[in-house]
Order: structure tokens, then C-alpha cells, then sequence
């Protein structure tokens, strides 16, 4: 059935029998008859997702026509990406750059692509960009790349309990090639056993390649799990028992790293910090030991960084990563070392979730995004974007935070979110 795709040289006629059918299908969604989740089976994505906004429209009382606004291809988005899908909501991008990376995978000069509504972001990000541009390059490198998943196992006692982790400790080859099956691209590339009381966690840690992996490595997990459960009596309780750990700030990851472990770092001379932040390198130093280390460790943080997130969170959604992993991405810890001629300031990100395939990133604006990087898709040799990416978000935090610290050690923060951040209250450069 075809609503909205309806075409005839009278437009009239068309608009008129166009919103009997809408009529009609809203009366059958009013009354039960059609399920809103169900549209897209009857007709095409968009016109599906017209019916279900106006239906939304009439139980709100909201006038959604912004939301209705949207340039993407939605045919993949609503098998994909997104139930029950009424529209898009708009999130301005910009850019920052260009700023150079000397990684293993990312090198070169990057316009970094940002998706934010906070005022001043972007502009603050490009200032770091500009250090780290007149310094040469920021050195990149990974650490670790490997994305887990912990499922959890009910034993009989803790005897049994130590039977099974030694049991998975002992047989990983024979759980890597049941993962395995379940995958073209993923490998299982090591595991770490927990045992609490008669709880086993099976911390799966896999290479997903170009993917950030969370399907890949869930599915595969799966499988693993039950040659576990068939080999050991153990019950599998959960495919994820939250020592993975997914979505949530947690130690294991900071301790361990979970996806791409990452740092980032460059020497800022004397003069360099003076003409870009209006500052010195003893006062970054300083504001750094104070707030990023004391302060966070006074708050019991996880993040000894400045913003970490504010960054992550604008390329992750520009480049349609999962916005959730924002909380594991901002795990990161800020240095500043006071050395003779200037300051070495790094990042180190121990669990930055990233990929170039897969979720989000095979959206027309999200890849749009991607392809400015140069890694949309998968790489030459699987795996190779997706750290690229990875030492690309890397850098950008690294940016955020020499601009941010300089716009502290220079007393400049209130006033650039004065003039920038509430130009439309207080009015830019009032
Ligand atoms: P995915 O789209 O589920 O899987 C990636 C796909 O890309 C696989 O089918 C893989 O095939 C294929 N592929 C093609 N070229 C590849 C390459 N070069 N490298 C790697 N894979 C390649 O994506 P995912 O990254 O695994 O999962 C991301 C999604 O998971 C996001 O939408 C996220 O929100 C969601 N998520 C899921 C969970 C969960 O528990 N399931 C948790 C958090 C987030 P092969 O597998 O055959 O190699």
C-alpha cells in the first residue's frame, strides 16, 4: 500500500484522497487495529513514519513538523537503527581544525567534524587544534584494542565456581572457535575469569576490526558461553553480567581498557603557550595537578581530565557512534609535565568505543561525517579505520584539553562562554 507516494496530475485530488487514507489508517491505529511499530510492514519507511508522527501529533498536541524535516535515507535507519521512528531531531555540526595527527593508522592534517549545541565548544577545540597544529602533531599510539562482553554463569558451589574459570581459562581455543562461527571479521582474543561466592564472569575480550562491535561481540559470546555451559554444568544466567562493562563507569575498564585504548600527546614550547592560551607553562602545569588530578581524586572521579566528554560526545554523534559509550570514552586521565623549554601534555583514554562500520555509521550524515576523516567504512586491512578513528577522537580530546586548561590558567573561561555560549542572551562581543 502506497499513501504519500500517490501521483497524479491533480494535485487536488491526490492531497484529498491522500488524507482519507491517512484518516483511515489513524482510525485504525486509534482503535487497535494497526500497531504503531507495525507501519513499516504495510508501507514505505517514510510514509510509515509520516502516519506515526501525525498519530503522535494528535496524542501530544504537539506540533512535530520540525521533526518531520530530514534529509537521510530512511529505509536501512527503520530496519536498523531506530523503532517507531517519528522523525529526525537536527544537531548542528561544525568543525575544528585542521589538526595534525602522527599516529600509527590517522596521519596527517584532519578537519575534525562536531556535532553540539554547546556554545563555545567548537570554538575552544579549534583553539587546541591550532597548538597542536603549530607544534607539529600530536603523537598518537594504541595501547590495546579489544571489545568485551562478560556473561555470567550460576556454579553449585564456589569449588564449582573455580572448575569453570579454570575450565574457560584452560580452553580457550576451543571457545575462540565457537565465537568464531558467529562471525567473518571478529576474534576472540583473550579472556579473564571472576569468580564472586557461586557467580562466574567470562570477561570475552574480542578484535571486532572496523566495528565497534558491542552485536558482534555479544553474539559471539553467546556461543562461547554455551560450549561453557555444556562443558561445565555451569547455568548461563545472563550473555551480560555487567563485568564487561557496558555503558556504565566502572574500574574494570579504566584498570583493563575495554575497545581501543588510546594516548595522545605534544610538546608545547614556552612561546607557543604564550601566544596560543595567554598563559605559561607553570600555571597549565598547575592547573592541571590541581583540578584534573587533586580535584578529581577529592571527587572520587573516574574522569582525571577537563572535558573528555564534551569532545567524544560531539564526534560521536557527528560520526554516529553510539552516544552511550560517551560514559567509557570519558575515562580519561589528563597530564601535564613541566619540561625544560615548555610543557609534554597527554591524554590517555583507557576505553574509547569506536567504529567505522556497523550502528550508526552507515547514515548518509554520519558517514558524510566519517568520510572527511578518511575512514568511512571498513579499511584496506579490516581494522585499520576504525583505529585511525580511534586515534583521531584521541587528539580531539587532546585539543579540548590544552584549550581548556589555557582558557583556566588565563582566567578566559567565563568570559568566552559569555561571548560565545549566550551570544543570543547577552549578545557576542557585548
Ligand atoms: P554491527 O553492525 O552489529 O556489526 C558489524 C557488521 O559489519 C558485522 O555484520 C560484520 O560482519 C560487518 N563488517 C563488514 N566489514 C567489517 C569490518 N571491516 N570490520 C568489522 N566488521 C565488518 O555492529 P557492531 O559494531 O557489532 O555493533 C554496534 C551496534 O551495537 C550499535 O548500534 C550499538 O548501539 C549496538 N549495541 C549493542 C549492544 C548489544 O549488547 N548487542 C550493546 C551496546 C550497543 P561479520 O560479523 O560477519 O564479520
Amino acid at each position: 500500500m502506497v499513501i504519500l507516494g500517490l501521483r497524479s496530475e491533480k494535485c487536488f485530488s491526490v492531497r484529498a484522497e491522500w488524507y482519507i487514507i491517512m484518516d483511515e489508517q489513524l482510525a485504525k491505529i486509534r482503535s487497535g487495529d494497526l500497531k504503531l511499530y507495525a507501519l513499516e510492514k504495510l508501507m514505505p519507511a517514510d510514509e510509515a513514519v509520516a502516519l506515526r508522527r501525525k498519530y503522535i501529533e494528535e496524542e501530544t498536541s504537539a506540533d512535530l513538523t520540525p521533526i518531520g524535516k530530514y534529509t537521510i535515507p530512511i529505509d536501512r535507519v527503520v530496519t536498523r537503527n531506530v523503532e517507531n521512528m517519528i522523525g529526525c531531531v537536527q544537531i548542528p555540526v561544525g568543525v575544528a581544525g585542521p589538526v595534525v595527527v602522527n599516529g600509527e593508522y590517522a596521519k596527517g592534517e584532519f578537519w575534525l567534524p562536531l556535532a553540539t549545541t554547546e556554545g563555545a565548544l567548537i570554538a575552544s577545540i579549534n583553539r587546541g587544534c591550532g597548538a597542536i597544529r603549530k607544534a607539529g602533531g600530536a603523537e598518537v599510539r594504541i595501547l590495546r584494542d579489544g571489545m568485551t562482553r562478560a556473561p555470567v554463569f550460576a556454579a553449585k558451589s564456589v569449588a564449582h565456581a573455580t572448575e569453570v574459570a579454570r575450565w574457560a581459562e584452560d580452553n580457550l581455543l576451543l571457545l575462540k572457535v565457537a565465537a568464531e562461527e558467529t562471525t567473518h571479521h571478529g576474534e576472540l582474543i583473550g579472556l579473564t575469569t571472576y569468580v564472586v561466592g557461586t557467580n562466574v564472569f567470562v570477561r570475552f575480550e574480542f578484535d571486532t576490526k572496523d566495528a565497534m562491535g558491542m552485536n558482534m561481540a555479544t553474539i559471539a559470546s553467546e556461543a562461547a558461553a554455551k560450549v561453557i555451559e555444556a562443558e561445565t554444568g555451569a547455568r548461563m544466567v545472563s550473555t551480560s553480567g555487567n563485568m564487561c562493562c557496558d555503558k556504565k563507569p566502572s574500574a574494570v575498564n579504566v584498570i583493563e581498557g575495554r575497545g581501543k585504548s588510546v594516548v595522545a600527546g605534544v610538546f608545547l614550547s614556552d612561546d607557543l603557550v604564550a601566544a596560543q592560551f595567554k598563559t605559561d607553562a607553570r600555571t597549565l602545569a598547575e592547573v592541571n595537578t590541581r583540578k584534573n588530578l587533586v580535584g578529581s581524586a577529592r571527587a572520587v572521579s573516574l574522569g582525571f581530565n577537563a572535558h573528555a566528554a564534551n569532545v567524544i560526545a560531539a564526534m560521536f554523534l557527528a560520526c554516529g557512534q553510539d552516544p552511550a559509550h560517551v560514559v567509557e570514552g570519558s575515562n580519561a586521565i589528563t597530564t601535564v609535565d613541566a619540561v625544560p623549554g615548555g610543557v609534554y601534555v597527554s591524554v590517555s583514554l583507557p576505553s574509547l568505543q569506536v567504529g567505522t562500520v556497523g550502528g550508526g555509521t552507515g547514515i548518509a550524515t554520519q558517514q558524510a561525517c566519517l568520510s572527511m576523516l578518511g575512514v568511512a567504512g571498513g579499511g584496506e586491512i579490516p581494522g585499520d579505520h576504525a583505529k585511525a578513528f580511534g586515534e583521531i577522537v584521541a587528539t580531539a580530546v587532546l585539543a579540548g584539553e590544552l584549550s581548556l586548561l589555557g582558557a583556566l590558567g588565563a582566567q578566559h573561561l567565563a568570559k568566552a562562554h559569555q561571548e560565545l555560549g549566550r551570544g543570543g542572551a547577552a549578545g557576542v562581543g557585548q
